[in-house]
C-alpha cells in the first residue's frame, strides 16, 4: 500500500484533530514553540517516557535515575560553559526588526547543513551573499551571540545575585549529584545515570511543529567508565549484528551514499571509534524499531570536524527522515570527563570516586550520553503509524500497542438494548482496570470502528445479541481488520497475547 507522505504541517493538524497536540493558549493566538497534549497525546506521551524508562533503567543492573530540579543554581550552567557558551546567532532586520537565527539564513540560501558555523563565519558568508530579509527584502544587521537559556528571578527582589535559570538540559543535574548517587546506589564502572524531564531554550525560530521547541522533555543517560578502560564494553556482543544505515564523516565529505551496515564492520573498519559509542547507538536505534518505528527512516550520522561541541571528542547523532529532510534525532557524544572536572573546579568538591581494582581515586568519563528528545520520538511513532487505508476510506493509526494511547475500544453493537450495553458496560469496566479503554455507543459500528482507527485503537470488542446466548463477544484487529469471536471469559488473555503479537486468527473462531 502505498504511504503518502504528510508535511509537518499535515501532522499538525492531525495531531490538533483528534485531540493528540494543540498549540499552547490558542484561545489568545498561541505562543510561538509551545505545545499542550490532549487527551489522546498525554497518554502516548507518557508510554513513550514509560518504555524509555523500563528500557534503559528499570530493566538494566548499571543504570540508576534521578529527576532534578528545573530551576537550578546558577553555578551549575556558570561551571558548565552555558552562561558564556550556549548561544545562537541571531541577526535583525533593520527595517522590519524581524529576526533570524543566522545559521538558518545560510542553510536556507545554500540548503546545506551549517552545524557548528562560527559568528564570524556568518557574518562573512551573509555579506559574501548578499543575504537581505526573508520577509522584507531589507539590509540586515550585524549578527551577534544570543543565550539560550530563560533566566529567571528568585524570591521579590531582583539583584543580580537573585537570577537563576531554566535548564537548558537535564545531563547537568546528573553531574552535579554524581556523587551521592553513585555513593548511595552503591554503583560501580560502568555504570549509567538517567533522567527524564522538562528542558527550556529560547530559541529565536522554534519551527517544524514539535521538532524545535522552548519548552520540552528530554530523556537523557550519562553513561560513565574507567579512563582507562574506555575500549571495553562486555555488552557489545549483543549488537555486533545489529545493522543500521551508516553515514560517516568521511561518506558526507567524499559524497558519498550512506550505507547499510552491521555494527561488527562499523568497528573492524574503525568507522565506528569506540564499542561503547557502537552499543549505545544500537541500542537506541533498536528501540525505536522495537516499539513499531521503521529502520529504513533512520540512520546514524558521524558528526564532521566543524560540528563537535566543545566537549565532545567523536559525536554520532541517530538521525531519522522527517519530511523536512533528515533530522537530529539523539545526539550520542563522548563527553570525556569535562563536565564533572568543571563542576570540581566551581564547587571545590571532590567528585572522584575511589576504584577498588586500583585502589586509586579517578574521574570517570562519560564514553556516551544518549540524549533523546520526548517530542521528536512523539513526531517519529506518530510518522511511522500514519497510513491512509483506500480501502476503508480512513486513517489508520498503526502505533504499537505498547504505545497505542488506548488499547481496546468496547462497544454494544446497538445503543437500544439495554442488556446488550449493560453486558458492554461490564466488558469494558473489566478490561479498564488492565487497559486504557474506551467505550462508545454513538453511531453505526462502521463508524466506531473508524473512529478507532483514526486513534490508534489496537482492538475492537463488540458485545451482540448473540453475546447474550453464549457469552461470547467480537474482537476486531485495527491493522489488519480481522475478527474473531472469543467467550468473555477467555478475552483478557486473549487480548494480552494479540498485544504481544500473536496473530489474532489463532485466538479465537475467525468471523466471516
Ligand atoms: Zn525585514
Amino acid at each position: 500500500m502505498e504511504k503518502p507522505k504528510l508535511t509537518i504541517d499535515e501532522m499538525a493538524v492531525f495531531c490538533k484533530r483528534k485531540g493528540f497536540v494543540y498549540p499552547s493558549g490558542e484561545i489568545y493566538g498561541g505562543i510561538s514553540g509551545f505545545y499542550d497534549f490532549g487527551h489522546l497525546g498525554v497518554e502516548l506521551k507518557n508510554n513513550i517516557k514509560k518504555e524509555w524508562w523500563n528500557t534503559f533503567v528499570q530493566q538494566r543492573d548499571d543504570i540508576v535515575g534521578i529527576d532534578g530540579s528545573i530551576i537550578t543554581h546558577p553555578m551549575v550552567w556558570e561551571a558548565s560553559g552555558h552562561v558564556d557558551g550556549f548561544t545562537d546567532v541571531i541577526v535583525d532586520c533593520r527595517k522590519c526588526g524581524s529576526r533570524f537565527r543566522g545559521d538558518q539564513l545560510i542553510e536556507d540560501k545554500h540548503k546545506v547543513s551549517t552545524a557548528g558555523i562560527s559568528l564570524e563565519d556568518i557574518k562573512s558568508s551573509l555579506k559574501k551573499d548578499k543575504i537581505k530579509c526573508q520577509k522584507c527584502g531589507s539590509e540586515l544587521g550585524d549578527p551577534k551571540n544570543f543565550n539560550l537559556m530563560f533566566a529567571i528571578n528568585i524570591g521579590p527582589v531582583q539583584t543580580s545575585s537573585s537570577v537563576a535559570f531554566l535548564r537548558p538540559e537535564t545531563a547537568q543535574l546528573i553531574f552535579s549529584n554524581f556523587r551521592l548517587v553513585q555513593e548511595n546506589a552503591r554503583l560501580k564502572l560502568p555504570f549509567g545515570i538517567a533522567q527524564i524531564g522538562k528542558s527550556f531554550r529560547n530559541e529565536i525560530s522554534p519551527r517544524d511543529f514539535l521538532f524545535r521547541m522552548r519548552e520540552f522533555e528530554q530523556m537523557e543517560i550519562e553513561y560513565f567508565v574507567h579512563p582507562e578502560k574506555q575500549s571495553e564494553c562486555s555488552f557489545v556482543d549483543e549488537v555486533l549484528d545489529y545493522e543500521m544505515n551508516v553515514y560517516s564523516a568521511d561518506m558526507q565529505k567524499n559524497n558519498k551514499k550512506m550505507e547499510r551496515m552491521m555494527i561488527k564492520d562499523c568497528l573492524s573498519k574503525k568507522i565506528i571509534k569506540t564499542r561503547w559509542h557502537a552499543y549505545w547507538l544500537a541500542v537506541m536505534h533498536k528501540w525505536f524499531v522495537e516499539l513499531g518505528a521503521d529502520p529504513s527512516h533512520f540512520r546514524i550520522r558521524q558528526h564532521v570536524k566543524d560540528e563537535l561541541s566543545h566537549y565532545a571528542l567523536d559525536t554520532w547523532d541517530l538521525e531519522y527522515e522527517f519530511p523536512f529532510g533528515w533530522k537530529e534525532l539523539q545526539g550520542l557524544s563522548n563527553r570525556t570527563d569535562f563536565d564533572l572536572k568543571q563542576h570540581m573546579e566551581h564547587s571545590k568538591s571532590d567528585l572522584s570516586i575511589f576504584d577498588e581494582e586500583t585502589k586509586k581515586k579517578i574521574l570517570p568519563h562519560v564514553i556516551c550520553e544518549p540524549s533523546q528528545g520526548v517530542e521528536r520520538a512523539f513526531l517519529v511513532f506518530m510518522f511511522d503509524a500514519y497510513h491512509y487505508d483506500k480501502s476503508r476510506e480512513n486513517v489508520v493509526l498503526k502505533l504499537h500497542p505498547k504505545l497505542a494511547p488506548i488499547k481496546l475500544g468496547v462497544f454494544p453493537l446497538v445503543s437500544n438494548k439495554a442488556d446488550i450495553v449493560a453486558k458492554a458496560r461490564n466488558v469494558y469496566n473489566d478490561l479498564r482496570r488492565e487497559w486504557t479503554c474506551t467505550f462508545d455507543i454513538s453511531g453505526s459500528i462502521g463508524r466506531r470502528y473508524a473512529r478507532g482507527d483514526e486513534t490508534g485503537i489496537y482492538a475492537c470488542i463488540t458485545i451482540d445479541f448473540e453475546t447474550l446466548d453464549d457469552e461470547s463477544v467480537t474482537v476486531r484487529s485495527r491493522d489488519t481488520t480481522e475478527q474473531v469471536r472469543v467467550k468473555i471469559k477467555d478475552l483478557k488473555e486473549v487480548l494480552r497475547k494479540f498485544m504481544e503479537g500473536e496473530k489474532l486468527g489463532k485466538l479465537g473462531k475467525s468471523v466471516e
